[in-house]
């Protein structure tokens, strides 16, 4: 089944615009600007060259590998949770934008069956269960005076069992470093001159450490898959997302549906990328802990009905 196309409206565009220089923020190391240990809870990651900003989500995995307790991500997950809901996946999150740029390629995208879509949410509680129990016996273990063995059987798994498979790591870590090492060993004019031969392609592939094949799948696979259902990644797999939510259901920021100009068209629920079930929430305030508060409800809906409210 497709999903009819939406255009983007106004706060559509200004939420690409603000995605965007977020994007250019975090990144701005590149451009000279210095690194910072503001912690902010969106994907991106920790081996990023340009990378401005410390991501919480690799921190913690990091810091409990080490171990020391990871006071201030988890505090910026509480807090940006608490008071902004999962705003910042809306309008900060690197690894969504580039999702949002993947859907804007196709006009139609195929819509999830809602048994499948409710089943499926599930997972990404699934995928932060199982990288905090990792890093946290890991951390235990090791505290305890013990769990090097744990940590030697962990191997590259144990400073990041979920960023060593994370499609932002390998997207915006692991693909940029392989370029720049590609760039400084083979010139292009060696190439141009010379040519890739059959040889030197089969030895270069046989080179790949299986892992990264792996790394190489699950990004294809994710961003292949975003162009044909909106926000994938972010609805059924990122732990980053499902780690906000747990917080975002009590959060200060979020929807009221005017009752008295709602006339149940259903058009707020047809734009929106998480399949959020608008109508059956409560009115005077929506917290679902799936929306990520990107307003493409309230730019769709014709009569003004919806819009943010605080607190
Ligand atoms: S769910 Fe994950 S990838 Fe999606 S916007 Fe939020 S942090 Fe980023
Ligand atoms: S309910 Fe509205 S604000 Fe929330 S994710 Fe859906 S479209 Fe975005």
């Amino acid at each position: 089944v497709t999903k009819q196309p939406t255009k983007l409206k106004w706060i559509g565009w200004l939420r690409r615009l603000i995605q965007l220089t977020f994007f250019l923020l975090f990144n701005a190391a590149i451009f000279g600007l210095p690194r910072t240990t503001v912690t902010v809870p969106v994907l991106g990651s920790l081996g990023q060259a340009g990378k401005t900003v410390v991501y919480a989500f690799g921190a913690i995995q990091k810091m409990l590998s080490w171990p020391v307790m990871p006071w201030i991500p988890v505090a910026a997950f509480i807090l940006s949770g608490v008071l902004l809901g999962r705003a910042s996946c809306g309008w900060a999150c690197p690894f969504g934008f580039v999702q949002d740029l993947a859907a804007m390629v196709r006009e139609k995208h195929l819509e999830v069956s809602l048994r499948t879509h409710f089943q499926a949410i599930n997972i990404k509680y699934g995928v932060l269960a199982a990288t905090l129990l990792i890093s946290g016996t890991l951390a235990v273990s090791l505290a305890a005076g013990g769990g090097r063995d744990y940590e030697a059987a962990l191997g590259v798994f144990a400073g990041g069992p979920f960023s060593v498979l994370s499609p932002a790591d390998t997207f915006f870590a692991v693909i940029p470093s392989m370029l720049r090492t590609f760039s400084t060993s083979i010139s292009m004019s060696y190439i141009l001159q010379s040519g890739i031969s059959f040889e030197t392609l089969w030895d270069a592939l046989k080179s790949i450490k299986p892992l990264l094949y792996v790394r190489l799948s699950i990004l294809a696979t994710v961003l292949g898959s975003s162009f044909f259902i909106e926000r994938i990644w972010c609805r059924y797999f990122c732990p980053v997302g499902a780690f906000l939510s747990l917080f975002s259901r009590f959060s200060f920021l979020g929807l009221r549906r005017n009752l008295l100009l709602c006339v149940k068209c259903g058009e707020c629920m047809k734009s929106c990328p998480m399949l959020v079930r608008i109508h059956d929430k409560p009115w005077e305030k929506i917290l679902d802990p799936e929306c990520t508060l990107c307003l493409e409800c309230t730019d769709a809906c014709s009569r003004k009905a919806i819009k943010p409210v605080f607190p």
